[in-house]
């Protein structure tokens, strides 16, 4: 197979040059990491877990309106997707504090939040990447008001359709995070979801136990993180039981039956 040009490397992903111009490959690593990197670990399997939740969300969030960067899944840890011009932004919606929320403002985890809340983090690692309000974002020229009325409008939607989406598998979507991107059309420019969603970058928690079936299990090293990733596919009827994930080695089949 010839060699893809890779155009970007993240924590969690690659991007390669696409099949046509203006498209993608997105890969989806194993690597687990959180505190901005101090902390990191491979998850024989996290990525193809991933690739599989992310499609799901994003084909049912194309199939409602809601303008996405993925076109299709290519295999097991490879999506293709629509080249957008990233807003250095990260959106987190909240439903339930936990987390930064909790620490920064002493609610305790778990207490659901009079209404759902939207926070803007500038994506910058050096800096850890901080909390910014509306005023930087459009004085330091990262969006326009327009755009952050996008954003906006496109994370509350984003946040009924998926705590509708997890409610139906027995899980509380307690928050997430979303990245957004410009997609260019001729001389138009719209703003779609990119990136991805997983339990890499939602908190999830089972509704009856409260179990969390997200990262936290990596950065608060409570292990089984590979089976409750696998546990929200299930629940989310996308892989079934026994479907090899880690894809390496042969496995093994009967080979007569008589
Ligand atoms: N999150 C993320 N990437 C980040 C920071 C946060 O995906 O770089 C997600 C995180 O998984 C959670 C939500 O955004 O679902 C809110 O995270 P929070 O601000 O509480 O930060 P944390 O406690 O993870 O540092």
């Amino acid at each position: 197979m010839p060699k893809r040009r890779r155009i970007y490397e993240g924590k969690a992903k690659i991007l390669y040059e696409g099949p046509e111009p203006g498209t993608l490959i997105q890969f989806f690593k194993d690597d687990a990491t959180a505190f901005n990197k101090k902390k990191h670990e491979v998850i024989d399997g996290k990525g193809v877990l991933n690739n599989r939740i992310s499609e799901h969300i994003f084909t049912h969030l194309n199939q409602i309106g809601i303008p996405t960067h993925f076109i299709r899944r290519l295999n097991m840890r490879e999506q293709l997707i629509r080249e957008v011009e990233i807003i250095p932004l990260e959106v987190v919606v909240r439903n339930v504090a936990a987390g930064s929320l909790s620490k920064r403002l002493g609610i305790a985890e778990g207490e659901v939040l009079p209404r759902s809340i939207i926070e803007f983090y500038y994506k910058k690692d050096e800096l850890d990447d901080p909390m910014v309000s509306e005023e930087h974002i459009t004085a330091f020229g990262w969006a326009s008001p327009p755009e952050i009325d996008d954003m906006m409008s496109l994370a509350v939607r984003i946040n009924d359709f998926l705590s509708g989406l997890f409610l139906g598998a027995g899980i509380r979507l307690v928050d997430f995070k979303i990245e957004l991107g410009r997609l260019f059309e001729g001389d138009m420019m719209r703003i779609v979801l990119a990136d991805e969603i997983s339990p890499d970058s939602c908190r999830l928690w089972d509704i009856k136990t409260d179990e969390k079936m997200d990262k936290d299990r990596f950065r608060r090293d409570m292990g089984g993180m590979l089976e409750a990733y696998r546990e929200v596919a299930n629940r989310l009827g996308i892989m079934n039981e026994n479907e090899p994930i880690r894809g390496k080695g042969p496995v093994l089949v009967s080979s007569n039956d008589d």
